[in-house]
């Protein structure tokens, strides 16, 4: 085995890191190493600014002018184009519109009209957990549907796809082991087999390159309050291919859908771009504190990010294994780092009160049921210093069994 990287070779990857400056723009609290940002993304002093000024000049001052003078309206579209450029969508084709369970909903009943006579949705018995029970909910509005998993019916889910089947629902990156899927060559599959892909970007979004019109995609849903930075409820984003913009529907369907919400008209007359995959009037805080964290994105190499990412957990990944051996880690993340997206999953029978010890010394990673320590990295704020810290602390939290404490088994409603 290789010696594990000194202080000196962790000094040198922050002092070369193309994105180190980034970080001064975040508000990251003192003392502790946010390992969490694929769960809730960081504060920004850019976020914090937009939020400011929304409440207090353009909500507080100018009142229901702000929906023209201050760009309100068009918030979901302009909002939309910029995380399609980060996402690779051209224009037109991603709105940012209610949260990602409800946009799954929208997208699953989209691709189901594209193929009627198909009665099968294909998803992941490992999906995270509300992509099954939103298809669940899709299901149960439509008679003689039905759902197939990988993990149950197979192991593989290429293996699902046939021509009974009318849409794939998958995420790019698995929420619990980090695992990351190839989008061109799932959706060439897919087209293969007549069915469409519902991707869900969640934890890709913001952390890796993704081509969605490259990739042939048809369909995309995702977070803003994760890599993305947006804040706590931030809302979603959904993205539509422009071939199927005007040919498909969706059953949500509110009046920031129609193609003339201003005309007050009885009957419902969807828009025919990505509008029609909005419903109602959205959280314009929460949009405006998102366009603020996006603005931290101008100008960002998504290759850079990848690359930092990368490096990160590698890095994590080595000295934890080479400082924790014998303490009842086993990693559940791919080995290879281009098989998996920015996260690091270790399984350890106490998970629970190893990760609450973690967090009251600093190092704030999460839990994930049932013996799951997920620590996700985030290259726009995180240092290779960081990394180094809290693969020590962890070391120091198994060694001592300070977890072992009963304060630490109290279980909170939210892990
Ligand atoms: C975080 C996450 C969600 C969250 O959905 P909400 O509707 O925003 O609560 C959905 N899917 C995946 C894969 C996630 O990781």
């Amino acid at each position: 085995m290789t010696a594990l990287p000194t202080a000196d070779d962790i000094a040198h990857l922050d002092a070369t890191d193309p994105l180190a400056d980034l970080r001064r723009r975040f508000m990251l609290p003192d003392g502790e190493i946010y390992l969490d940002g694929n769960s809730l993304g960081v504060a920004s002093h850019d976020a914090m600014a937009a939020l400011d000024m929304a409440a207090r000049k353009e909500w507080a001052q100018d009142l229901i002018r702000s929906w023209n003078s201050a760009g309100w309206f068009d918030l979901p579209v302009e909002l939309g184009d910029r995380i399609g450029a980060l996402i690779g969508a051209g224009p037109g084709q991603t709105v940012v519109s209610d949260t990602t369970s409800i946009n799954v909903y929208k997208a699953l009943h989209a691709a189901i009209g594209l193929r009627e006579g198909r009665n099968v949705i294909v998803a992941e018995a490992g999906s995270f957990p509300t992509d099954l029970y939103m298809a669940e909910g899709v299901i149960s509005t439509l008679p003689g549907m039905s759902l197939r998993l990988e993990g149950r019916e197979a192991d593989r889910i290429e293996d699902l796809i046939d021509d009974h089947v009318a849409v794939v629902l998958v995420n790019q990156v698995n929420y619990r082991t980090g695992a990351l899927r190839d989008v061109t060559e799932l959706t060439r599959i897919a087209h293969g087999a007549g069915a469409v892909v519902v991707w869900d970007l969640c934890h890709s979004a913001g952390a890796l390159p993704v081509e969605l019109d490259a990739s042939g995609a048809d369909f995309a849903v995702g977070c803003t309050y994760k890599y993305l930075n947006g804040g706590p409820g931030a809302p979603a984003f959904i993205y539509v291919a422009r071939r199927h913009l005007g040919q498909v529907d969706q059953p949500l369907s509110g009046w920031w859908g129609h193609a003339r919400p201003f005309a007050f008209e009885t009957g419902y007359d969807g828009d025919p771009g990505i509008r029609r995959f909005q419903c109602g009037t959205q959280p314009i805080l929460s949009m405006r504190a998102l366009k603020g964290a996006l603005d931290i994105w101008d100008g960002v190499d998504m290759h850079a990010v990848r690359a930092k990412s990368m490096a990160l957990t590698d890095l994590f990944i080595r000295l934890v294994e080479g400082k924790c051996s014998g303490l009842g880690l086993t990693l559940t993340s791919p080995r290879d780092p281009q098989e998996r997206g920015s996260q690091v999953a270790f399984a350890h029978d106490d998970a629970y009160q190893v990760m609450q010890a973690l967090i009251e010394r600093g190092v704030i990673g999460d839990f994930r049921a049932p013996d799951v320590l997920r620590f996700g990295f985030t290259p726009l704020y995180l240092s290779f210093a960081d990394v180094a810290r809290a693969a020590d602390v962890l070391m120091e939290v198994l060694e001592s069994g300070s977890w072992r404490d009963e304060r630490f088994a109290v279980r909170a409603a939210v892990t």
